[in-house]
């Protein structure tokens, strides 16, 4: 299970350097830690986006 609840707990406390980083679009990428469980998420509240990674969309580094 992941709630929001839990998923803004990991957003405060995962920096930039340690996030998964799988993209969503040019405009959101995964903020959960690097190797988290689940189903990739970004953006808060009514913003909020979870995927699922698919093998044809392998995770692109931004940094
Ligand atoms: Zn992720």
């Amino acid at each position: 299970m992941t709630s929001d609840n839990r998923l803004d707990l990991e957003f405060a406390y995962t920096s930039h350097d340690d996030s998964c980083k799988d993209l969503y679009s040019p405009y959101y990428y995964c903020r959960r830690p690097r190797g988290h469980d689940g189903v990739h998420a970004a953006g808060f509240g009514s913003s909020r986006l979870r995927w699922d990674h698919r093998a044809d969309h392998p995770p692109r580094m931004l940094s």
